[in-house]
């Protein structure tokens, strides 16, 4: 009988649950979890993964990717799965930070990046101050307010339309303050690269820790290996399942973050050609590691995380290994109907030191 690996029940609509979220692109020959997961635990389930696509270093990328395009719903613009928006800055061609969002027809080597509407005001001592506004949303009242509340010498504006600009041109002029044109800075086609120094932070809470472990938890249930299978409701998994559905316990005793480069793991020279998301199981150490590294490429190599299923799940006769798959995106003016393609990786592609070959 079939029965929900987070809550235990089997008197529920059960569904395919994924091992990426769908919002990270659609996968040629993904596999699913049939039958594990009730519809209810994965909405639930969902909630986090949210705040992982929108709210993290996904959000930049997913556009780059042609994974995203929905202004309204990008989480530079507005709050996002109970965070705000996400910060970026960049240095743009010997100007000041400009806040910015990328604008969704990157070649995944360069963010193309569109300013978000805002406000630069600029004092007599030569300080100053950036507000983003949301011009559709503001009466000629607030923006007076703003601007009376600051009192600038000057003030530049970016993101702005025209008739928005020109509606901020005509306050600021009633209420006597000089205001700059919008100084154009966006890209000439004719110089497709031009690399640009990026700032950005966003806040997190567990959530985020959570829709990785979920991650990397399907993605070891979908593997069905014959040498080591779990169904995924073992007691050994029972923390790791509160943690993931309910959020009980420390994020950091199942989900670390790692610097340094996860693809030092593989054997040399391996690189993916183009982005993707590499997951490994590594059973070199008597526990199930899932390492995951999203959006690996070219260019990024963002931190890594390691994330422990379990500890000593009394697997004897497993010979230490690591086994792996690179979810590769396909360049996006390339899709048909898939984001990309998934490659194994095999025993060849890793390292396995030594020491810890020992130690099982
Ligand atoms: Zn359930």
């Amino acid at each position: 009988m079939r029965t929900c690996i987070y809550c235990g029940e089997s008197n529920k609509k059960f569904c395919k649950a994924h091992i990426l979220p769908r919002s990270l692109g659609k996968f040629q020959n993904q596999p699913t979890l049939l039958e594990k997961v009730c519809a209810e635990c994965d909405t639930e389930i969902g909630k986090s993964e949210d705040q992982f696509t929108h709210n993290g270093f996904a959000a930049l990328l997913r556009p780059l990717l042609g994974l995203s395009l929905d202004k309204k719903r990008s989480p530079f613009r507005r709050r996002f799965a109970g965070q705000g928006p996400i910060e970026m800055q960049t240095e743009y061609l010997g100007l000041e930070d400009v806040l910015f969002e990328p604008d969704g027809i990157g070649d995944a080597i360069l963010p193309p990046t569109m300013p978000l509407p805002q406000l630069h005001f600029i004092y007599a001592n030569g300080e100053n101050k950036r507000i983003r506004i949301q011009p559709e949303t503001l009466t000629s009242e607030d923006i007076l307010k703003i601007i009376r509340n600051n009192m600038p010498k000057q003030i530049i504006a970016y993101g702005l339309n025209d008739d928005e600009l020109e509606r901020i041109w005509d306050i600021c002029r009633q209420a006597g303050i000089s205001i700059s044109e919008e100084i154009p800075i966006r890209l000439s086609s004719t110089q497709s690269v031009i690399p640009i120094k990026v700032k950005g932070r966003f806040t997190c809470d567990q959530r985020f820790f959570q829709a990785i472990a979920k991650i990397a938890f399907h993605y070891y249930l979908g593997m069905n290996l014959e040498y080591c299978y779990h169904n995924g409701s073992e007691s050994i998994f029972n923390p790791l399942r509160q943690f993931i559905r309910y959020g009980k316990g420390n994020p950091e005793l199942f989900v670390t973050q790692k610097n340094g480069y996860f693809v030092d793991d593989f054997l040399n020279g391996w690189r993916p050609q183009f982005y993707g998301h590499l997951f490994v199981l590594d059973l070199c150490n008597k526990n199930i590691i899932v390492k995951v590294q999203f959006f690996v490429g070219p260019n990024i190599n963002l931190p890594y995380y390691e994330v422990l299923l379990c500890e000593n799940p009394f697997i004897i006769n497993i010979q230490p290994r690591k086994t792996g798959h690179n979810y590769s995106y396909i360049e996006p003016n390339k899709r048909k109907q898939y984001a990309g393609t998934i490659h194994k990786l095999g025993v060849n592609n890793f390292i396995i030191l030594p020491n810890k070959t020992q130690s099982i």
